[in-house]
């Protein structure tokens, strides 16, 4: 007993950190497409803001994007593209590029507090299905820009106000029609329209940290975790991609802290293993990735001429890269069908993806309850992490069955129609 609750809270964290012929199916409109001139700006160059501006450009729209950095914010952990965003990804045409980014893990290892290792074959933590895709984020990042090709992206800026003109930080005002948030967990956007996030966010006190590390544990295609007194340590590599997480949890808000890695310093300090050369690392990197768990549950993600898309909309771990990828290609569809008529498209939106979303926020919200809920007495642990070694196919099989089977429900629960694009070379 003791060791599921453990599995499922090293899985649960697991999934936090992550997400035919190979162009069967590729939906492309561009050249087909008449030009359309509704005026539409994104805020936010992540997963979601990506995908939309493709499919936006592909239906024939310019789309500009507003990016609050001063570049793309390419890295991250590991990611996972499944269902219903596989199809997503064969009808842009990039699934051969994500299968050769494909992380495939091809051993797991779990280490216990008295540091011994026990080393799994495959990507036991994961829950991902045969046919999803773990992919590094930098690589999906790159992937997705490639596709999108052109797009007009105004870098170091970020929208103030929204009336009948679009204002921001530092431009002069500009006129758009519509105005999509895909400003991930904490979007300037939902705040504009929507007021106060704190209606929305549901938080569960768990904070992480992701950063490009040194190969220190000598990884290939694998990954380590490690799990004591709350804290979670992870790393893997796969390619030329080696990175670490690390979180742990308190009630306290850390986020907005000028002073996020002295806060991680002093979380890990009682924490021996490896890990004050991963503190030292996170210490030295420039571009660390802090965000604490949260979910984002709205009545509506849509209020006149703005909507939200991804995780601005609603964030789910494990399914966020996801759900962003569909949300974002079922906006793009509807926008188009609509002929640029707001009010239909947003509503037949959050009639086509509700359903689908809440399934995924609500597996992931178990997910949540079990890794707050879950202690690591370490003596039963080791007892239990014996028996895992005596037993390890049985015993992985049996407690990972369940979560993949859930999974790979939830993430294929929408069904797109069929994909009826303009095929071309
Ligand atoms: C650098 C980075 C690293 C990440 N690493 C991980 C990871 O290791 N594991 C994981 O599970 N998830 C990670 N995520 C989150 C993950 O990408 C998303 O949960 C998921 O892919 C949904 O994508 P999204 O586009 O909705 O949000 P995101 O991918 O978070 O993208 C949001 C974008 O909006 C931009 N933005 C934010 N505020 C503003 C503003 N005011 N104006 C304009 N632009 C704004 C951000 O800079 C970012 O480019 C990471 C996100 C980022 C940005």
């Amino acid at each position: 007993m003791f060791l599921k609750k453990f599995l499922a809270i090293v899985l649960a964290l697991m999934l936090i950190l992550s997400a035919g012929s190979a162009n069967e199916n590729v939906e492309r409109y561009n050249g087909e497409a008449k030009v359309k001139e509704t005026k539409m700006l994104i805020s936010g160059a992540g997963i979601a803001g990506l995908t939309l501006a493709y499919w936006l450009k592909q239906r024939g729209y310019t789309p500009t994007i507003v990016e609050k950095y001063p570049y793309l914010r390419e890295g991250g952990y590991k990611v996972d593209v499944r269902g219903t965003a596989i199809e997503v990804a064969k009808r842009m045409g990039i699934y051969q590029d994500l299968l050769d980014g494909n992380v495939n893990l091809k051993s797991s290892k779990i280490v216990t507090p008295n540091l011994k290792v026990h080393e799994f074959d495959g990507d036991v933590l994961g829950h991902c299905s045969d046919d999803d895709i773990e992919v590094n984020r930098f690589d999906l990042f790159q992937i997705l820009s490639k596709a999108v090709g052109e797009v007009e992206i105004i870098y170091d800026d970020t929208i103030t106000k929204i009336d009948e003109m679009v204002h921001f930080e530092k431009m002069e005002p500009r006129e758009f029609d519509l105005v999509i948030g895909a400003d991930g967990l904490y979007s300037n956007v939902r705040k504009l329209a929507f007021g106060d996030e704190s209606k929305f966010l549901r938080k569960y006190g768990i904070h992480f940290c992701v950063f490009p590390v040194n190969n220190i544990f000598d990884l290939e295609h694998s990954e380590i975790v490690y799990f004591d007194k709350g804290k979670f340590v992870a790393a893997y590599a796969a390619g030329v991609h080696s990175y670490a997480c690390l979180a742990f949890k308190s009630e306290e808000e850390t986020l907005s802290s000028d002073h996020l890695k002295d806060i991680f310093e002093k979380q890990f300090n009682d924490i021996n293993w490896e890990v004050p050369q991963l503190i030292s690392q996170m210490k030295s990197c420039d571009d660390c990735y802090f965000n604490s768990i949260a979910q984002v549950r709205m009545p509506k993600w849509t209020s006149g001429r703005v909507a939200l898309v991804g995780d601005a909309a609603h964030a789910a771990s494990a399914m966020g890269t996801s759900l962003s990828m569909v949300g974002a290609y079922v906006l793009a569809r509807e926008i188009e069908q609509a002929n640029g008529d707001f009010n239909i498209a947003y509503e037949r939106y959050e009639k086509s993806i509700r359903d689908f979303v809440v399934n995924a926020q609500d597996l992931a919200e178990d997910n949540h309850q079990l890794l707050a809920n879950g202690d690591g007495s370490s003596i039963k642990m080791q007892i239990q992490l014996f028996l895992m070694r005596v037993f390890p196919k049985k015993f992985i099989q049996f407690i990972t069955k369940r979560g993949r089977e859930q999974m790979r429900s939830v993430a294929n629960g929408l069904t797109l129609e069929p994909a009826k694009g303009v095929l071309k070379e």
